[in-house]
């Protein structure tokens, strides 16, 4: 593996539970404070063990993997998404989950790339970071840390006893099946569904939010699953991937008072494929003749636009006033309650694999990974 790897407790444990890779990416979590330079400075994982001896009580192996590039995720990029995606593929039947340590900035992102990336998933991939680094009394990565690894290594405990007592139990079934087979973002107490995550607060330590779908499992004295929205797992599944992503593609965010230079300059950008358009509301926008000739003639060219509401909880309904309904007649696809971070990163993974435009549009139109409520509401 042409990266850092460090092993904890590979061989202090008989029999571990699970083994679960680590793939550390940058981001507050992964900083300490320097006392001779007086500034935070990325950590080196290789010295893991000096900031959470806790890791070894865990009764599970973990390989901690160091990205060749520890980034803010600021800067983070399709090419990096892709290289995690391969990551977990190569390593998919090694290990039985993994944990991804990332940046808050744009963590909703890439949960929402990888969730439409890969496909066939069957184990937990899990992505948490902290708010404040490891290295400082109060941080919160810790505790996202440790809990993240603990779901991500989480098994049916019913089915391994069924299997226990079946003499035809194959191995993976006495070893049971992960309970959260689906990628996702775990922090400050909450675990929610990657593509149905936001970041919306930036100082307190809930920084991310799901105002569309539930929460997946809360963490307090135990770890309780919401298991009726938590994906089923489907056995005998290969992991397949998308890897061809189109960056051809922006998001036009609606004021009032946006002016016609404006919306045409974004609108007819060269090469342009997919635009997500954040609209008002229930997905309304201006009714102007010359916004709504913009938009068509952008249709009529083969863009995808992809009508998201500027709301963070709630829906799309094309149709409801009549400042969606010339949307809805101009070709311009509904986002139902679908995140901005998960239209524009849906956007980029299908125009990447599909060019048929009417294939395309049912693909946008509905769901791929649960990262939208597509039955139509009325
Ligand atoms: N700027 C940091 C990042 O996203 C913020 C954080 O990790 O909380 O990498």
């Amino acid at each position: 593996m042409p990266y850092k790897t460090v092993y904890i407790n590979p061989s202090i444990l008989n029999r571990p539970r699970a083994s679960v890779l680590v793939i550390y990416t940058g981001g507050t979590l992964g900083m300490v404070y320097d006392q001779k330079a007086n500034q935070l400075i990325p950590f080196d994982f290789e010295r893991v063990l000096d900031r959470l001896p806790e890791l070894h009580r865990l009764d599970f192996e973990i390989t901690m993997l160091t990205l060749p590039e520890i980034i803010d995720s600021s800067n983070m990029k399709p090419a990096i998404w892709v290289e995690l995606a391969q990551i977990i593929q190569q390593n998919y039947e090694q290990y039985d989950s993994f944990v991804i340590l990332h940046g808050t900035d744009t963590m909703a992102y890439t949960a929402s790339a990888l969730s439409f990336m890969l496909v066939g998933l069957n184990k937990p991939v899990i992505l948490t970071g902290a708010q404040l680094p490891i290295g400082v009394a109060r941080s919160d990565a810790r505790e996202n840390f440790i809990t993240a690894l603990e779901i991500a290594a989480a098994v049916d405990s019913a089915a391994v006893d069924a299997a226990a007592v079946d003499s035809a139990a194959t191995g993976d079934q006495k070893k049971g099946r992960p309970i959260v087979p689906e990628v996702c973002v775990y922090f400050n107490s909450f675990l929610l569904r990657g593509n149905r995550s936001t970041k919306h607060e930036s100082v307190q330590f809930n920084a991310f939010t799901s105002e569309n779908y539930p929460h997946l499992a809360t963490a307090g004295v135990s770890i309780d699953y919401n298991r009726p929205f938590i994906r089923p797992y489907q056995p005998a599944q290969p992991l397949a991937l998308r890897t061809t992503l189109d960056t051809n593609v922006t998001i036009l965010k609606l004021f009032p008072g946006i002016t016609q230079p404006v919306v045409e300059s974004i609108v007819n950008l060269k090469n342009l494929r997919g635009l997500v358009l954040e609209t008002f509301g229930a997905g309304n926008a201006p009714t102007d003749s010359w916004f709504l000739d913009t938009i068509k003639e952008a249709i009529d060219r083969g863009v995808m636009i992809f009508n998201v509401s500027q709301c963070e909880g709630g829906r799309v309904t094309q149709g409801q006033y009549q400042t969606s309904k010339e949307l809805q007649q101009i070709g311009v696809v509904s986002g139902a309650d679908i995140t901005t971070e998960a239209a524009i990163t849906k956007l980029m993974v299908f125009l990447g694999g599909e060019s048929n435009p009417s294939r395309l549009r049912a693909l946008l139109a509905h769901s791929q990974s649960g990262e939208m409520n597509d039955q139509v509401m009325v």
